[in-house]
């Protein structure tokens, strides 16, 4: 059994008092451990939450990115082994913003994977298509190549820390959601993929998330999915009683 993620991704969101009171209210919902729960809000606010979260319920904290190498002239950078300071236990990586924004190439990503596995951090690696690429259909060699470029040189031990988040571009914050069927198509995709190249073993026990436009009207459903473990959560995580509903719904 995969235990469900449901992980909320803040973005460039929220002053500090903003995050504070979403926080609270996190904790002060009805949900129970049975699922994993984690946030992911800026740098700026991650002592302070993560204070918050000291002795509470189980909601995990993780980074938005992180940059390789420990220390170093890299100004504006913040690097994974710094955020280990802040009792972060996860770190988004390759998500789409980061590599159509801010251009990161493949193996930048497989940098930051790399170096989450060696100060055993969570690396929530995120993968999916652009829009001009479904509709070409050629959306499943796509994400194995960035799979390939930036993934899949672990080694099968190191594999076993990652999350994998599937977001098509198309749907993330566009409010156009990928429908359970084609969720669960890419899901089982990329597991037979991690089969082929690693075991059964890993492949069966992986948790690969969706992201992209989940709400609570949608969640249940895509959550139904066989081989959706749980989802990457971003506007809809802004708002507590829409996470939380989320998070009853894994
Ligand atoms: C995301 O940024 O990872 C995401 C899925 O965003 P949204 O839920 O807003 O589409």
């Amino acid at each position: 059994m995969r235990k469900p993620i449901i992980a909320g991704n803040w973005k460039m969101n929220l002053s500090l008092a903003e995050a504070g009171n979403l926080t609270k209210s996190l904790l002060e919902g009805d949900w129970s451990g049975d699922r994993e729960v984690y946030i992911f809000p800026t740098f700026l606010q991650l002592e302070g939450i993560g204070a918050r979260l000291e002795g509470q319920k189980d909601i995990r904290l993780g980074a938005q990115d992180g940059y390789p190498e420990a220390s170093g002239a890299f100004t504006g950078e913040v690097s994974l082994y710094q955020l280990l300071e802040a009792d972060v236990r996860a770190v988004i990586i390759g998500h789409s913003e980061r590599r159509q924004i801010f251009e990161e190439p493949n193996d930048l990503i497989a940098d930051k994977v790399d170096a989450a596995i060696e100060y055993e951090l969570t690396p929530f690696y995120c993968c999916g298509e652009p829009l001009e690429v479904r509709e070409l259909e050629e959306h499943e060699s796509f994400v194995v190549e960035q799979l390939e470029k930036s993934l899949f040189h672990l080694e099968e031990e190191q594999m076993k820390q990652v999350v994998i988040a599937y977001e098509p571009v198309w749907a993330i914050g566009t409010g156009e959601t990928a429908t359970p069927e084609q969720a669960q198509s890419m899901h089982s995709f990329i597991r037979d993929e991690i089969e082929d190249r690693y075991s059964e073993d890993l492949a069966s026990g992986i948790r690969i998330l969706y992201g992209g436009s989940i709400k609570p009207h949608n969640a249940e459903e895509l959550f139904s999915c066989k081989d959706v473990d749980g989802g990457l959560i971003g506007g809809a995580s802004l708002q507590a009683e829409d996470f939380l509903s989320i998070i009853q719904a894994a």
